[in-house]
């Protein structure tokens, strides 16, 4: 763990927001304020930039993890799509964001979902409800788990 880091410093006090987690993983929803209710992220224990530094057992898992973790939240937020963005400025370790597209809330379509977030983070847009958050971890904890069962991943 690098205490510099945001992203290894948020795991400790965030354990609440934590839906699942492996040796190598944890899917964890972003603190409050959030800019939207099952807004999370797929984030790697390990300290690495992005997933151009997964080795090639790391790059399978990765892959096997987000979709489950995107399939969970897809049902989870009775969404079609759920986006994933990644870009690794806010802290050099390996964080997806993974976010329900919600097709009645247009300010959240495509790009717009970067100025809903800055919108969020000025206090401009209420952030998502606290309760609300708490529910939907509750059902993307369970909907992961089930479909990672008999993963044999680490
Ligand atoms: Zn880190």
């Amino acid at each position: 763990m690098a205490p510099e880091c945001s992203v290894c410093t948020a795991h400790v006090p965030h354990a609440q927001l934590v839906a699942w987690e492996s040796a190598r993983w944890i899917l964890r929803h972003h603190p409050h304020p959030a800019p939207l209710c099952g807004w999370f992220l797929l984030c790697s224990r390990r300290h690495l930039a992005s997933v151009a530094d997964l080795n090639a057992e790391e790059e399978r898992e990765f892959a096997q993890v987000l979709g489950a973790c995107m399939r969970a939240l897809r049902t989870a937020a009775e969404v079609p799509r759920v986006y994933v963005l990644m870009f690794g400025e806010g802290a050099p370790h390996l964080h997806a964001h993974i976010i329900p597209r919600d097709p009645a809330c247009e300010g959240t379509r495509a790009w717009a979902v970067a100025d809903w977030y800055r919108a969020v983070e000025r206090g401009e847009r209420a952030p998502a409800d606290v309760s609300a958050v708490d529910r939907m971890i509750a059902v993307v904890r369970g909907r992961v788990t089930d479909e990672l069962v008999g993963w044999r991943g680490a």
